[in-house]
């Protein structure tokens, strides 16, 4: 009798999952290719979604992207930039020239499309790595490895992994089901509405700065961006779920009295294409990102609110720290200890800054928003550029 032939499964080692076609999910993906694995992004959309307006790229992501190998397709999408706040009549209360950023912190500001962004990511992964349609419903850890169980329009699936990476977004349902005692996302008291104007409705300046623009309880902002047309987004306190039905009209009689060029935005811009969120954040830090050979990313581990322009900046951080750290450790578990404590202390500290800025942003007492304007002013922009440094100046060196 022959032998029996034995037959040896070519069990891929180094598999991740990730789950979440977003900004960090993309990213993560990005980098753990870049580190040797085998990487699927599974997203819930029925395709690769480039949902959104503009998005600030700040230093410390400049140096995240080009760490993961996207400086050349960044500078090509992007706007450099400084940032500065102005008052409701247009006065400049603080203004960080773009030579200010560079100076400070080695890379200016950066507005781009968060379509553009989405899609440089998607073309580095490869959209033959990322499976839509695939919505995670829950993820069961185990020593060596986890399996993660989706809905699919064609039923159930069930996908095994030495590492799995939630980067499902600020509602996370991953998060939910690993920490059932976690409050959720916090929602931060204000509504923010988006949109893009065409391009040459506002003159190109020679020092194109990212401006936000502060009232009594609202706040409107715009960034140039690299084709010309410019990004904004105005914002107004109100309970969760309110102001659902406001139009650009609406936005257009509360904002357009405010300094030039505000209205001269908001007529030119599609009233089809606005976009509104409820604003939330990770306010109850988590005591762990990880769980078994689980990572929350992004988002669904610290998301922040806009009031700090960090959201995305962060994730894609997060995204090279992870990468590095599965590179400096043989061990997944080992590699996923010193990515949480690289990353939990410094996103947990943003998301509550976060949290605190959103309430001083959007101040709504006249008395208040004259006192805030008041200490805005008087701040010398060295006092600005040095509190800026905790975000901003981070580097990717090796963390691990
Ligand atoms: C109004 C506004 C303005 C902002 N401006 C800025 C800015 O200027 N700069 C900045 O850095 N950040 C900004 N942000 C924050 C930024 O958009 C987010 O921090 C960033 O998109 C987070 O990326 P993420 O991949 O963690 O989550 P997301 O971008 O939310 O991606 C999550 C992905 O997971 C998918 N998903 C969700 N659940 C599942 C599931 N169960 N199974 C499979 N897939 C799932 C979703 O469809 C989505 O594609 C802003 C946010 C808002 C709301």
């Amino acid at each position: 009798m022959d032998p029996v032939e034995q037959v040896v499964f070519d069990v891929a080692e180094h598999k991740a999952v990730v789950i979440g076609g977003g900004i960090g999910g993309l990213a993560t993906a990005c980098g753990l290719v870049g580190a040797g694995w085998d990487v699927t992004v599974y997203e819930r959309a029925p395709a690769p979604r480039e949902v959104g307006a503009g998005l600030s790229v700040a230093p410390n992501a400049v140096r995240a992207l080009d760490w993961l190998g996207l400086a050349e397709p960044l500078r090509a999408a992007a706007q450099p930039q400084g940032i500065g706040v102005k008052s409701r009549a247009g006065r400049w209360m603080v203004r960080l020239r773009e030579a200010d950023l560079v100076g400070r912190y080695g890379a200016p500001m950066y507005a781009m499309h968060r379509g553009d962004l989405h899609r440089m990511l998607l073309d580095a992964v490869g959209a033959d790595r990322v499976c839509t349609g695939h919505s995670a419903v829950a993820v069961d850890t185990a020593e060596d490895g986890a399996v993660v169980h989706f809905e699919t329009g064609s039923g159930p699936r069930e996908v095994r992994a030495d590492l799995v990476v939630a980067a499902d977004g600020v509602h996370s349902r991953v998060r939910a089901g690993l920490f059932p005692a976690h409050t959720g996302a916090t929602y931060a008291g204000y509504v923010c509405w988006r949109g893009i104007a065409p391009a040459g409705v506002v003159v190109p300046d020679s020092d194109p700065m990212w401006t936000d623009t502060w009232g009594r309880g609202g706040r409107f902002g715009a960034a140039p961006l690299a084709d010309g047309k410019v990004f904004w987004y105005a914002s107004a306190g109100g309970p969760e779920g309110s102001m659902t039905e406001v139009t650009l009209a609406d936005i257009a009689a509360r904002f357009g009295a405010w300094h030039a060029p505000i209205a001269d935005l908001l007529a030119a811009s599609d009233p089809a294409a606005l976009l509104r969120n409820d604003i939330y954040y990770v306010g109850d830090p988590l005591p762990t990102f990880t769980r078994g050979r689980v990572a929350l990313l992004g988002d669904a581990a610290h998301a922040v609110t806009p009031d700090i322009g960090q959201g995305a900046c962060l994730a894609v951080e997060d995204a090279v720290v992870l990468a590095q750290c599965v590179s400096a450790h043989d061990d997944v578990a080992d590699a996923l200890r010193a990515y949480d404590a690289a990353r939990r202390p410094r996103t947990q500290r943003l998301a509550a800054v976060s949290g605190r800025s959103a309430r001083v942003q959007q101040v709504a007492h006249p008395v208040a928003a004259a006192l805030r304007d008041l200490a805005v002013r008087l701040t010398p922009t060295k006092v600005y550029l040095e509190a800026g440094a905790e975000a901003l100046g981070w580097r990717p060196e090796p963390a691990v």
